[in-house]
């Protein structure tokens, strides 16, 4: 049914490449600190001030003149933290201070609560060490020094930080918009019992939450399978079809006679620069581009979707966002042997991977077909097994993607 003779597999590597050089960066725009987590930052982020940008007191207790060798004081004032009343002290005075309250003169020293004995108005010093318990102004950070580089993605730690320097809405790349489209006649939502033959729609469930753990939300289709129809829904202005930036298509990428995929994206003015990969899973993957716009046709099989979800679409989102491309392949030892077949395509084999003995281990999952489910729910990472691989023995270093936060 395809217009055009398939050109040869592509390797995964060049996949990689191909993807990373058919996405551009999308515009930026600024966000409020709220919605910026997992954001992809487009601008550097200096300090405004020093930072602290007073001496602040790093403890409770009693705030003197380094030079004052007295042991016994008076206290002339209290200061909580947010107070500003600056003082002379004369000696044989002292100021209570809160940590984080601002030291009301220079060239004091904070001592202890814990260092003294409290009677009325008077303070005893019991202990006084060189320590100056005093937090300096600039001692973080100086004024115009740059704090968060871009491009970066912003986690929880850089937005706290963010948030300290008033950098309350920073500039980020755009999110992309998303449509997603499950294919096929066989398939029922997840809450309908399906029929002989049919099957339940998993794919459309992976895809929301792929895209959920990166803040992202897509526009979910369902296109029967007939590719009139299926044109007419993806050209459909109600569904943004000028606006999308990255469609992927669940099944129908392979060459059956209803797998219309390659078609439909050709005639969507897509161009074609993967038309099959050489990976198991993954073989009949698509990748098209038409303008800035990405489209993937993803193998309907749940594990393949996986798989190419965590490669090739997550290449995609970075390269929309603007981030240099680095591998996302990690180092990791094999737990238990992993049995392959020798296959001569590149394997990724769904794993559970581990943190033990200061080492990442990777436990291959069962794996029978890329059509099993039963092992997706554990598999946290895939491993790499080159082409014509056999049997590897627990304890081989092996290439690995994770797929959730490490352990
Ligand atoms: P296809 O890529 O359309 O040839 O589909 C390959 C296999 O994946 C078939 O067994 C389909 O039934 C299955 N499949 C396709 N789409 C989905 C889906 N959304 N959820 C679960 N399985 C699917
Ligand atoms: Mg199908």
């Amino acid at each position: 049914m395809n217009a055009t003779p398939l050109p040869p597999p592509t390797a995964l590597d060049e996949v990689l490449a191909v993807v990373r050089g058919a996405g551009g960066p999308l515009a930026t725009e600024t966000v409020p600190l709220a919605l910026a987590l997992g954001r992809v930052l487009r601008e550097t982020i200096v300090a405004p001030e020093d930072q602290p940008p007073f001496a602040r007191s790093a403890v409770d207790g009693f705030a003197v003149r380094v030079d004052d060798t007295a042991t016994e004081f008076r206290i002339v004032d209290f200061l909580r933290a947010g107070d500003w009343r600056p003082r002379t002290l004369a000696p044989g005075e002292v100021v209570r201070i809160a940590t984080g309250a601002a030291l009301p003169a220079d060239g004091l020293q904070v001592i202890m609560v814990e260092d003294t004995a409290v009677e009325a108005s008077c303070v005893r010093v019991l202990r006084r060490d060189t320590e100056r318990h005093v937090r300096e102004r600039g001692e973080d950070a100086r004024r115009g020094q740059p704090l968060v580089n871009a491009p970066c993605r912003l986690s929880a730690g850089a937005l706290a930080l963010l948030a300290s320097l008033g950098a309350a809405t920073p500039r980020v790349a755009r999110q992309p918009r998303v449509v997603h489209v499950a294919t096929g006649n066989e398939l029922v939502p997840p809450e309908q019992t399906p029929a002989t033959g049919q099957i339940r729609d998993s794919n459309t469930t992976l895809v929301r939450a792929f895209l959920a753990a990166r803040g992202l939300t897509a526009q979910h289709l369902r296109a029967p399978e007939d590719f009139a129809a299926a044109t007419t829904l993806l050209r459909d202005p109600a569904h943004g079809a000028a606006e999308t930036d990255l469609l992927l298509i669940s099944g129908g990428a392979s060459v059956g006679e209803h797998d219309f995929t390659r078609r439909l994206l050709t005639d969507l003015g897509y161009e074609i620069l993967v038309a099959k990969a050489a990976t198991r899973p993954g073989k009949p993957l698509l990748v098209a581009r038409r303008g800035t716009a990405l489209a993937f046709g993803l193998p309907g099989n749940p594990l393949a979707h996986f798989v190419c979800l965590h490669l090739f679409v997550q290449a995609a989102l970075d390269a929309f966002a603007g981030l240099p491309p680095t591998s996302p392949f990690r180092d990791g030892l094999l737990a238990a042997d992993l049995d392959n077949d020798g296959n001569g395509r590149e394997t990724l084999w769904p794993a559970h991977l581990v943190a033990h003995d200061s080492a990442l281990t990777l436990e291959p999952l069962r794996w029978i077909s890329s059509g099993d489910l039963s092992s997706l729910a554990r598999a946290n990472a895939f491993i790499r097994v080159p082409a014509g691989t056999g049997r590897l023995a627990r304890g081989t270093r092996v290439a690995f993607v994770p797929t959730s936060p490490s352990p």
